[in-house]
C-alpha cells in the first residue's frame, strides 16, 4: 500500500529505489562496504565474536551449576539456554552471512540489520511471550558487537526464560542494479562520509535538522535526502521500494506505477536542468551590473578538492578538516597525516585558495559517536571546535604545524570555528606564532597563511570590532549564528520549524557584519549552508555580500542567480527586507 512520510528537504533530487535500513544500535556500530574478497574475512569476524558470547554462556552456566539448586535461579539457568540457542540458529546465521555475501555489508552493520529484520517478527506476533524474546535477541546481539571490538561482554541476561526458536528472516533482493536507499533513525556525520563512494542513492533518517552535519554531509554529496522523518525507520520495511523526493521533503513508500511514473518524469527533467546549469562551468560570476563574486566551495575532505574545480569554484571556502579526525577511535591523526591531507587539497585545487578550518569536534560532530566528555548536557554549548582546541594545546599545536607546513604547497588560509572572546583569541593567535616558530627552528618549510575568525556565535558579531582588528578575513557561519541567536538546536527535528535564517534579528546580525567588513575593506564571505540556498542569493548580493561558499553542486545554480541580479537594484530591496517585522513576505516564492 503506498504511503507518505514528510520530513525536512535537505538535498535537492528525487532517488527512486529499495530501502537499506541501518538499525540503530545501543553499541556503536560503523557501517561500510566491504570488497568481495573480504567476505570471507567478514564472516569469520563475525563467528569469532559469536563464539566468544557462546563460551562465555558456557562458563556461566557452570558457575550456575556448582551452586546447586538452591542458590542458582532457574529462570537465569532457562535463560542462557535461549541465548544460546538464539546464538547458534542457523537461520539468523545465514541470514547474517546473506547481508555480508550479497550486500558486501561489514560484518557489524550485517549482524544489527539481521537483528532489525528479525526483530521486526516478532513485534508483528501475537503471542506476548514470544514478543519479548526480542529483548534477548537484542542483548545477545550486542554482545556478539562487543566481543567483535574487543570489549568485555560480561553481564546476566535480563529478560524472562523462554524456550523456542526464532522466526526465520525473508530476505530477497538479489539484483544488485537497483538503487539502494539508505533509511536510519539517525547516521553519524563520520557514517555518512563512509558513504560518500557513492553507493546509495538517496538518503532518509528519522532525526536532524536541516542544517545538523549528517544533512550537510548528505547534500555535499549531492543526492536526494531528507532527514527529521520521525518514524520512517520504523514505517520502511527492508527492500520497500521508496521515491525520495528531495525538493518536498517526502518519502514515498510502495509508490503505485502512476505515481513512479510520474517521479521519473520530474527525475528527467532535473536531469536535463542540471546538464543546462553545467553549461556555465566556465562563465565567470559576475552581476548584470559589473561586479564579480566569488564561489567557493565547501569541502569535508582532501578528495573532494575535484568537484570544486569540476562544477568552478574558485577556491575552497571552508574545509571542515574535523571530518579527518572522525571514526578513528579516539586515535587523533598525527601532523604527518595531516600535513598530507591538507597538501592533497591544496594540489587538488591547482594554485586556488584553500581555506582550512580549524577542527571544530563537538555538538553534532563527535568523534566517535560518543559526545565529547563532559559536554553531554549541552553538547552545542559545551567544547566544541575552539574551545575543544584550547583545552588541548598539543594537538591544537600539530594541526596549526601541519597547516602551516602545507601552506609551502599553495595559497592557504587558516580559520578558527566558534570564538567569542578576546582571551580565546589571544591564546589562539599565540599558539598560531609558536607553531610558525617551531618550524623556523626545527628548518622545516612552511608558508604564509592568512588567518580569518568564523563569525557564528552573536557575542561575536556584536563584538565585530575586536575580530576586525585581530584578524585577515571573516566569514559567517550562518548555521551556528542561526542556532545560537534563535536558541534551536539545529539538529533537532522537533524545533526544525523554528530555524529561521529569514529571522530579524539574524538577518541583522548578518547585515551588519558584512557592512562593518566592507566599510573597513576586510574580505568577508557566508560559508553557512545560506551561502547554497538560491533562495537567499539576491538578498545577501543586496546586503553587499561577494563572497559565498558552499557544496560544489550548488555551485551552478547560485551563478545562475548572481548572472541575473542587479546589486543596484537589489539594496534598497535587501534594506527593505532587513527592516520588515517578517522578511520571508517580501521575498520571492
Ligand atoms: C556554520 O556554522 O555555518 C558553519 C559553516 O560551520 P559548521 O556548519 O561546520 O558548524
Ligand atoms: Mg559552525
Amino acid at each position: 500500500m503506498t504511503f507518505s512520510i514528510h520530513g525536512l528537504a535537505v538535498a535537492r533530487g528525487i532517488a527512486i529505489g529499495r530501502a537499506v535500513l541501518v538499525a540503530s544500535s545501543r553499541v556503536d556500530v560503523a557501517h561500510y562496504f566491504i570488497e568481495s574478497e573480504q567476505v570471507g574475512r567478514e564472516i569469520d569476524r563475525v563467528r569469532r565474536g559469536r563464539d566468544a558470547v557462546v563460551e562465555e554462556i558456557h562458563r556461566l552456566q557452570q558457575t550456575i551449576t556448582q551452586l546447586g539448586p538452591k542458590d542458582a535461579p532457574h529462570e537465569l539457568k532457562a535463560l542462557l539456554d535461549v541465548h544460546l540457542m538464539l546464538l547458534q540458529d542457523e537461520e539468523m546465521v545465514e541470514g547474517v552471512k546473506h547481508w555480508i555475501r550479497d550486500r558486501l555489508y561489514n560484518a557489524e552493520w550485517a549482524l544489527t540489520t539481521q537483528l532489525e529484520t528479525i526483530a521486526r517478527q516478532f513485534d508483528e506476533m501475537e503471542d506476548e511471550y514470544l514478543r519479548e524474546r526480542k529483548s534477548d535477541l537484542e542483548q545477545i546481539t550486542e554482545k556478539v558487537l562487543r566481543a567483535m571490538q574487543g570489549q568485555p561482554t560480561t553481564g546476566l541476561p535480563q529478560a524472562a526464560p523462554a524456550g523456542r526458536k526464532a522466526p526465520s528472516s525473508e530476505l530477497q533482493l538479489e539484483d544488485t542494479d537497483v538503487p539502494l536507499v539508505l533509511v536510519a533513525h539517525e547516521i553519524s556525520p563520520a557514517d555518512m562520509l563512509q558513504f560518500k563512494q557513492g553507493v546509495f542513492a538517496g538518503f532518509v533518517t528519522d532525526v536532524g535538522g536541516k542544517t545538523s552535519h549528517t544533512a550537510i554531509v548528505a547534500r555535499s554529496m549531492d543526492i536526494p535526502a531528507v532527514v527529521g522523518a520521525r518514524t520512517a525507520s520504523q514505517l520502511v520495511r527492508q527492500d520497500d521500494w521508496l521515491i525520495i523526493d528531495g525538493d518536498a521533503g517526502v518519502v514515498i513508500v510502495d509508490p503505485s506505477p502512476i505515481i513512479l511514473a510520474e517521479y521519473h518524469y520530474k527525475q528527467r527533467q532535473l536531469d536535463v536542468e542540471r546538464s543546462r546549469l553545467a553549461r556555465l562551468l566556465n562563465t565567470p560570476a559576475v552581476t548584470l551590473d559589473g561586479q564579480k563574486v566569488e564561489l567557493l566551495a565547501n569541502i569535508e575532505m582532501p578528495e573532494d578538492a575535484l568537484a570544486a574545480v569540476k562544477t568552478g569554484a574558485v577556491g575552497v571556502g571552508l574545509f571542515r578538516s574535523e571530518f579527518l579526525f572522525m571514526g578513528r577511535q579516539g586515535h587523533l591523526p598525527d601532523e604527518q597525516e595531516q600535513y598530507q591531507a591538507y597538501r592533497r587539497a591544496i594540489e587538488g585545487m591547482g594554485g586556488l585558495p584553500v581555506t582550512i578550518r580549524t577542527v571544530d569536534i563537538g555538538a553534532d560532530k563527535p568523534m566517535d559517536g560518543a559526545f565529547v566528555e563532559g559536554s553531554y548536557l549541552n553538547p552545542a554549548l559545551g567544547l566544541r571546535a575552539i574551545r575543544w582546541s584550547l583545552a588541548d594545546p598539543a594537538m591544537f599545536l600539530t594541526q596549526l604545524r601541519a597547516i602551516l607546513r602545507a601552506a609551502a604547497h599553495g595559497p592557504v588560509k587558516m580559520m578558527i570555528p566558534m570564538l567569542a572572546h578576546l582571551s580565546e583569541i589571544r591564546q589562539t593567535l599565540a599558539l598560531v606564532e609558536q607553531a610558525r616558530q617551531e618550524l623556523q627552528r626545527e628548518g622545516l618549510p612552511f608558508g604564509a597563511a592568512e588567518i580569518g575568525a568564523m563569525i557564528e556565535i552573536p557575542a561575536a558579531a556584536l563584538t565585530l570590532r575586536t575580530f576586525l582588528r585581530h584578524f585577515d578575513f571573516l566569514s559567517l557561519g550562518t548555521n551556528d549564528l542561526i542556532q545560537y541567536t534563535l536558541a534551536i538546536d539545529r539538529a533537532d527535528e522537533s524545533v526544525a520549524h523554528l530555524y529561521d535564517p529569514l529571522h530579524p534579528a539574524v538577518l541583522r546580525l548578518v547585515a551588519d557584519t558584512i557592512a562593518e567588513c566592507r566599510a573597513q575593506g576586510k574580505p568577508v564571505s557566508v560559508c553557512g549552508e545560506m551561502a547554497g540556498d538560491t533562495a537567499m542569493t539576491r538578498l545577501l548580493l543586496g546586503l553587499g555580500l561577494r563572497c559565498f561558499s558552499m557544496h560544489p553542486a550548488q555551485i551552478p545554480a547560485v551563478k545562475q542567480e548572481v548572472l541575473r541580479a542587479d546589486t543596484g537594484r537589489l539594496q534598497p530591496w535587501a534594506q527593505a527586507v532587513l527592516a520588515a517585522d517578517e522578511p520571508a513576505s517580501l521575498l520571492p516564492g
